[in-house]
């Protein structure tokens, strides 16, 4: 059974999250329970591990996985492809923004292509195409 984060974490992943979509351009899913799954999630990792490691994955190591940083959130697709597959960062109908994955991502054979409603924001992260 997945352990009760603290209020703390809680509170301090929703206002992460709230921020990030503010800055992505993205959505909470419209689906009840949806976003609050991922928050709790994100919370007890960073009870537990001291880093908000992202929830929906398995690890054989959580901390070599802090060490390469790269499923922290916001992970490495979310910052490169503003691809979510937790579904917290979203299109307004809860569906992850696929548009921008590489056409053999898992994403993309999962959801086919979803385009970016807001591209002018969003995608820190430096793979940009023809950047
Ligand atoms: S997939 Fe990435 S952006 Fe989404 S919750 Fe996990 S770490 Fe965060």
């Amino acid at each position: 059974m997945t352990p009760e984060p603290s209020e703390k974490n809680v509170e301090r992943m929703w206002n992460f999250a709230k921020k990030y979509a503010d800055k992505s351009g993205t959505s909470f899913s419209p689906i009840e329970g949806v976003t609050e799954a991922v928050i709790k999630g994100l919370a007890v990792h960073q009870d537990t591990l001291g880093r908000p490691l992202c929830p929906c994955r398995f690890y054989q190591d959580k901390q070599a996985e802090i060490q390469s940083r790269t499923w922290i959130c916001a992970c490495e697709d979310m910052k490169n492809f503003k691809y979510c597959h937790c579904l917290l960062f979203t299109n307004e109908e809860g569906m992850p923004i696929t548009e921008y994955l590489p056409e053999d991502h898992e994403g993309r054979e999962a959801w086919g292509l979803i385009p970016d409603p807001t591209p002018d924001k969003g995608r820190e992260g430096s793979r940009k195409p023809g950047v």
